[in-house]
């Protein structure tokens, strides 16, 4: 039997996962997948370490990243595989979503604290020290609803994102966001290729024939949350504009349950075709 699994969505401490780069390594050996891509939001930090401890495995690392970007003001996150990690245009793109979630957390908790919920970033380090410690990556919501939870304003993450952070909610601030087309370029011009991620999570039919008209490589097509029908409408789609099949469990740890390494992910066939798409 051909045991090939890779798993090309999951998120570490670099980002608003709860396992370090090293650790999240340490798992994907244990649960015996071939082939990893660690898809940190906006961030490529976990490169660096990750990438020796995959060789010292025996695990495939694939570059990746989950770009933030918007398209007719709703939020599209974009999966980039295969990039020159040293490539200056993606180097500067991370570095400039750095600066928006600065500007972007500090509205949040501005909004929180006026609504009755005091929470500074030293708050949010506090809960959350891994970012703390590390003084790189991304820090984002997920670690905002953490302090929350910490001050006792709501009984869990679930709950800061419904009740006050989820996107139209009181407390929300996207911040200045970068257009799908020009986060694509960077993708391309740094030799990888973009992909659709989530795209279930889409609700909205025309975004999703806008977002198919643009240069996209390939479609997340294998999710854990998808339900096999979903699954089947975008292989079928993929297939026919001759696009890659992606696929990866968008692991994040305890904060997000549910959503298990491995539990997700694509075989060697879809993989292979990856692997070729960046050797060109
Ligand atoms: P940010 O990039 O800072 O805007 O945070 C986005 C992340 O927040 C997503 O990738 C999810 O991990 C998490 N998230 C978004 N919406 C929710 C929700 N309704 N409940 C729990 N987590 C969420
Ligand atoms: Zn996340
Ligand atoms: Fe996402
Ligand atoms: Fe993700």
């Amino acid at each position: 039997m051909n045991s090939f699994r890779a798993d090309l969505h999951c998120h570490s401490t670099c980002s608003d996962g709860m396992l370090t780069p090293q650790e999240l390594i340490e798992l994907a050996k244990k649960i015996g997948l071939s082939a990893l891509s660690i898809t940190d939001h906006d961030t490529i930090d976990a490169y660096p370490i990750a990438i020796p401890l995959a060789q010292q495995h025996g695990i495939t690392l694939i570059p990746g990243v989950e770009f933030s970007t918007v398209l007719e003001e709703t939020s599209i996150h974009i999966l980039g595989y295969g990039m020159a990690l040293d490539n200056p245009d993606l180097l500067d793109l991370c570095h400039k979503h750095k600066n928006r979630r600065q500007a972007r957390n500090q509205a949040i908790l501005d909004l929180l604290t006026k609504h009755g919920m005091p929470l500074t970033l030293d708050d949010v380090f506090t809960s959350s020290p891994s970012i703390n410690h590390q003084g790189k990556g991304s820090i984002g919501r997920p670690h905002i609803a953490l302090a929350m939870v910490a001050k006792g304003y709501v009984a869990d993450v679930k709950e800061a994102f419904t009740k006050y952070i989820a996107e139209n909610k009181p407390c929300y601030s996207q911040g200045v966001l970068f257009s799908v087309e020009e986060t694509i370029d960077i993708i391309h011009s740094a030799g990888g290729v973009a992909v659709i991620a989530h795209p279930h999570l889409i609700k909205n039919n025309h975004l999703v024939n806008l977002l198919l008209q643009m240069p996209f490589d390939g479609i997340e097509c294998y999710y854990w949350k998808c339900h096999p029908h979903q699954n089947e409408r975008w292989l079928k789609i993929a297939k026919h504009k001759n696009l890659l099949i992606t696929g990866g469990s968008d692991f994040h740890g305890d904060i997000k349950p549910n959503l298990e390494l491995g539990s997700s992910w694509i075989g060697e066939e879809h993989f292979n075709a990856l692997q070729r798409a960046l050797q060109h």
